[in-house]
């Protein structure tokens, strides 16, 4: 018999439950007891949904983040939370937020419990989810609290779970941890080892068999002090009186294999989905017999159906091998994905047929167990249906267009070139847009007012006609302008009201994406994001920004930019077709959006923006796969944006400032200008620009957007004039780190006019 187990199941609820309820808990709207309720209807409906399963995950729930609830669970609470006398749950959040709750009727601006720094926050390996990195200092002690862990347990014991708790393993842990005062965390591993065992003999002498150890970090890359620490802690946790699944996902082993195999663990997961079957080839040689290994052969991490038949082709024979210590699993926590494809009622029944979401995915775990214990024949209707489903797919129309297929082979490497090189274009550029020194402009977005939010809602719900819509939104255009006119910024932008989303409003103008209703996936505490889902070979039937556009740019004489998300962002924020590479799906969307450029420019638009905010994002795990992402993904951008005149200026804009590591990519992608994100950081993160005699313009953000202060003239000036102890004054541009649309007109204004005047004052020096 095969075992079928889960490593994780969304918690978020298949209606963002578990987020209203946190917002309204923290607004201070409803009682920490209503939350406390919540969260166990929501754990003990997701175990009657996993049914049927062999071992179901315990301790998967967190009110925020699990990597914070192993953190409280360890008793590494950062200094300044240590002492509160508040409920735990409280200070949970004050880590995760800076502050708990307000109290009733109150701002919530953390006067009633005290506010305090909020702990970083960062993304989980290559995934959209954020968790909140641990801190360390060389005085860590830790001590554990198995508090939550234990009341969970009980709860699922009382429904009668068959039971496997979930905890973050140590070695892991330590690893996306940060130390604070620049300590070797490994030197914690000695401390951290006797509270994991007494963990574990916590969880046995509450009869628990099996305890799943999450260790993804053995799909990077590590050196012999990381390997070593993985030998040490669980040669030192093998005495405790359960077994453990050790349980990796998101990537290959690789050369970590051979140390993942013989770690003294009755078992080892394994993602075959994203990881590779020949390491399971090779794991087998490996393997001691009696271990158990789970291989996870349902993507955890897209939305699309399995071919059941071609899993079973390979786990047959693995089956036959392996008997008992097969055991097959999701490839790992269903938490990136969203939770139940039933609630879909609008969704093209076609497409809808292809895809499975976190239930279904269950579904086919179920089946594909059935048929490794039982026989195929068992599973007969559920195969042909699943087989039906997906030749329907390879074959429809919907996919494929020859059209598109046929452009991308026509690629060449002359299409994502520039008539003529940077120092060229530069005085062309310069003499057409007659800018001064320290030009002015802003990233894209401006406040989204709730009139703008409203209309838009109004108009996709059917209740306001598009000639309404149309005024509403140039309306605000109109306002948009005027306020930068007014303000003396020198390239304007038009505002973007008309967006919600800087992908979802480009995907729904394109062929080859579709949009859920409901499927929402956890990307940090109570945010969630609905990835469009892109299916099929994408196409733009017309222009998508060009009316709007031009209409801001009759409004002034001033350059208006065109404004767009490039194709690498626009893949990475999507669920992907897992039927052709991502760099053929990338092509395609970089040939849709040149032709936007294109009509641009054709327009008149003398200066186009293309934001690539998470090409940085999209980075393997592997150092040594990351050329090959760079690769494609700079193609991709210059596909987009190299067409035009050398006269039109191209901006793109990157909302972080980590250069160093790609810096030689961000030049290759020959943008005239990039604005990046720096104003927290002193300008320092243009040294990467500096040491690598970045030869095009450059923008750093000057405005921190994520706050409500207003930065004054001086401090504008200040970080200027760090940027032009690096960068030659001549190539340096004024604008705020990313779009304005989260504050409000009220902060936008004055901080904008201080921007302006700092730029004054910069040019006259
Ligand atoms: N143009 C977008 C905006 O201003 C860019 C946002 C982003 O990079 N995240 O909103
Ligand atoms: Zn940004």
């Amino acid at each position: 018999m095969t075992t079928i187990h889960n490593l994780g199941f969304p918690r978020i609820g298949a209606r963002r439950e578990l987020k209203f309820a946190l917002e309204s808990y923290w607004t201070g709207e409803s009682s920490r007891d209503a939350l406390k309720t919540l969260g166990a209807e929501l754990r003990q409906r997701h175990w009657v949904e996993q049914q049927g399963l062999d071992l179901v995950p315990v301790g998967d729930f967190s009110f925020y983040d699990q990597v914070l609830d192993m953190s409280f669970a360890l008793g590494n609470l950062p200094e300044r939370v240590q002492g509160f006398h508040g409920d735990a749950l409280d200070n949970y959040f004050r880590v995760a937020r800076g502050r708990s709750a307000a109290a009733k009727g109150e701002e919530d601006h953390g006067a009633c419990c005290g506010g305090v720094a909020a702990a970083e926050m960062t993304k989980w390996f290559d995934t959209n989810y954020h968790y909140i990195v641990p801190e360390f200092t060389a005085a860590t002690r830790f001590k554990l609290d198995a508090s939550r862990l234990l009341e969970q347990l009980a709860e699922a014991r009382a429904q009668g779970v068959k039971l496997k708790p979930v905890i973050i393993g140590p070695v892991s842990y330590l690893a996306l941890g940060k130390a604070k005062d620049g300590s070797g965390k490994l030197d914690l591993l000695e401390r951290l080892l006797p509270v994991y065992a007494e963990l574990l003999d916590t969880l046995a002498a509450q009869g628990v068999e099996w305890v799943q150890v999450d260790e993804p970090i053995l799909v990077t890359e590590l050196d012999a002090d990381w390997q070593h620490a993985f030998n040490t802690a669980y040669h030192q946790l093998k005495s405790a009186r359960l077994k453990i699944l050790l349980a990796t996902y998101f990537g290959q082993l690789q050369d970590n294999k051979y140390l993942a195999a013989n770690l003294p663990v009755a078992g080892l997961h394994v993602d075959v989905v994203n990881g590779s079957r020949e390491d399971v080839q090779q794991l087998l040689g490996l393997l001691p017999a009696h271990k158990v290994l789970s291989l996870g052969v349902i993507s955890g991490r897209n939305i699309w159906k399995t071919d059941l038949n071609a899993v079973l082709d390979w786990l047959e024979p693995l089956a036959e091998r392996l008997g008992e210590c097969l055991w097959i699993a999701p490839s790992c926590s269903l938490l990136h994905v969203p939770v139940d494809l039933d609630s879909e009622k609008k969704l093209d029944p076609e497409i809808l047929s292809w895809l499975a979401f976190a239930k279904q995915k269950l579904d086919e775990l179920r089946v594909l167990g059935k048929a490794l214990s039982q026989g195929r024949d068992a599973v007969k209707a559920e195969l042909a249906q699943n087989q039906a489903a997906l030749a329907a797919r390879r074959t429809s129309p919907r996919v494929n267009n020859p059209v598109v297929q046929a452009a991308v082979a026509r690629i060449d490497a002359q299409l994502g070139c520039r008539a003529s090189a940077y120092s060229q274009r530069a005085p062309q550029q310069a003499q057409r847009l007659k800018l001064p020194a320290y030009p002015t402009t802003t990233i894209g977005s401006f406040p989204q007012t709730a009139e703008i939010r409203q209309a838009r809602s109004e108009f996709k719900a059917g209740r306001l006609e598009e000639v309404g819509y149309q005024a509403a939104m140039r309306a605000e255009i109109e306002r948009s302008v005027r306020e930068q006119e007014r303000l003396g910024l020198d390239v304007l932008v038009h505002g973007e009201a008309e967006r919600n989303d800087m992908v979802e409003y480009f995907g729904e103008q394109l062929d080859g994406y579709a949009f859920s209703q409901f499927g929402w996936v956890q990307s940090y505490g109570s945010r969630c994001v609905k990835p469009p889902i892109l299916f099929g070979d994408i196409s733009r039937p017309k222009a998508m920004t060009v009316s709007w556009i031009s209409y801001a740019q009759s409004l002034t004489d001033k350059p208006m930019k065109g404004m767009l998300t490039g194709p690498v962002t626009i893949l990475n924020w999507s669920f992907v077709r897992d039927d052709q590479p991502r760099s053929v799906s990338c092509k395609q969307l970089a040939l849709a959006m040149r032709e936007e450029v294109l009509d641009l420019e054709k327009a008149g638009v003398r200066v186009i923006q293309i934001d690539e905010a998470a090409l940085r994002e999209g980075l393997p795990l592997r150092r040594s796969q990351w050329k090959q992402y760079l690769d494609w993904a700079v193609e991709s951008f210059r596909i987009t944006a190299n067409g035009v005149a050398d006269e039109t200026q191209i901006h793109t804009h990157m909302c972080y400032s980590e250069f160093n590591d790609i810096i030689e990519s961000i030049a290759d992608m020959d943008a005239d200008v990039i604005t990046i994100e720096t104003s927290r950081s002193d300008m320092e993160l243009l040294d990467a620009f500096e040491n690598f005699h970045y030869p095009n313009e450059i923008g750093p953000g000057v405005y921190d957007i994520h706050s409500p202060n207003i930065p004054t003239q001086e401090h504008i000036v200040g970080l200027m004039k760090k940027a032009a102890e690096r960068i030659p004054a001549k190539r340096l541009w004024v604008n705020p780190d990313c779009g304005l649309k989260t504050r409000q007109w009220a902060e936008v204004i004055p901080a904008l006019r201080n921007m302006v005047a700092a730029a004054k004052i910069l040019r006259a020096a």
